[in-house]
């Protein structure tokens, strides 16, 4: 029977793996299909506290992990498949075949950008072709970049990404955004920012990097081109927990809710990191969460065992 499980190796679960070892309860942290996180999809990280020159996002989930390993935490390739509460005691099932006994558990899977699906999407991606705007937007200084969406999400890129792009253009599918009126008036407002309605990319085109995308008109299947340097995916984010369907709760979206100490509605189950944040979604938060949820893992234990 392990003492903790940790599920998701981004840096809300290495956050939480270095607090469970150091407070020797050697930790269980299972890699999940995304082994990183999001910062792995990410270059520079310039806003983690302590990189005054920035850090690139893989090192930083690989020196998370090394600090991790050296007071103990245990690291298993796999992913968990089916997740069964008990009263004293949770079972996961991993992909792998194993069934292992957990007294606590840390979800901290994250949420995974959504994409739009298609082949070109995949062959630019790193190449120009992006899912955070906050991550990539300083490489696109006096350049053109799209950004694909109607919501809060890719009207906030589009204001960033104006602070060093020559011009935005948001291509919608529909002919208005969903986007709170607060965040519409800012985009409409602001003079590098324009809009293509009814239009979705049908490919990305370019050379070793992006050059343009083909976009079709949704109402008239018309194709036609425009040129950008850069194409930034906000489609919204989809977060990983279809394990816990009907088990922990779960917003309308699937974030699952927690309280603020980190526990779900089972007793010796926490979340942390970008599984249950829908508002914040920064390293620095994921991390936070994955702390608070570990001292909770902690006192649990230590209450259980009185
Ligand atoms: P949303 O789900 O709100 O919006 C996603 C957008 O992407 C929609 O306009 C949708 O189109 C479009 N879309 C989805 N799938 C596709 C696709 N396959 N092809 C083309 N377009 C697609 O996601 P957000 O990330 O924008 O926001 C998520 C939540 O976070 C919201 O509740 C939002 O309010 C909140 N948020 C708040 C912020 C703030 O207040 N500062 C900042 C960012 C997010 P359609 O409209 O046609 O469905």
């Amino acid at each position: 029977m392990e003492n903790v499980i940790i599920l998701g190796t981004g840096i809300s679960g290495l956050t939480a793996a270095i607090y469970t070892a150091r407070a020797n309860l050697s930790p269980l942290v299972i890699s999940g299909s995304e082994d990183g996180g999001q910062l792995t999809l990410t270059t520079e990280v310039e806003n983690f506290p302590g990189f005054p020159e920035g850090i690139m996002g893989p090192k930083l989930v690989q020196e998370c992990k090394k600090q991790a390993e050296r007071f103990g935490a245990r690291f298993k390739i796999d992913l968990a498949t089916k997740f069964t509460a008990g009263s004293k005691s949770h079972i996961l099932e991993l992909e792998s075949g194993e069934t292992i006994q957990t007294k606590t558990l840390i979800v901290s899977t994250g949420a995974s950008a959504r994409w739009l699906g298609i082949p070109s999407e995949q062959k630019y991606k790193g190449r120009g072709v992006s899912t955070c705007a906050t991550c990539d937007g300083a490489l696109y200084k006096n350049k053109e970049v799209i950004v694909i969406g109607g919501g809060d999400s890719a009207m906030e890129e589009s204001q960033f990404l104006s602070k060093f792009a020559r011009k935005v253009t948001v291509v919608h599918r529909k002919d208005s955004f969903r986007a709170s009126k607060i965040m519409q008036d800012r985009f409409f407002k602001n003079e590098k920012c324009s809009v293509v309605w009814n239009s979705e990319v049908a490919e990305i085109v370019g050379d070793k990097f992006v050059k343009g995308v083909k976009l079709k008109n949704t109402i008239t299947g018309k194709i036609t081109e425009l040129k950008c340097d850069g194409v930034f995916l906000a489609i919204g984010h989809v977060p990983n927990t279809a394990i816990f369907k009907g088990i922990l709760n779960m917003n309308e979206n699937g974030y699952l809710l927690t309280d603020r100490f980190m526990k779900t509605n089972i007793a010796g189950v926490f979340a942390a990191g970008d599984v249950q944040d829908i508002r914040y979604r920064q390293a620095i938060t994921a991390a936070g969460t994955g702390c608070q949820a570990a001292m909770e893992v902690e006192k649990y234990l230590a209450e259980k065992e009185n």
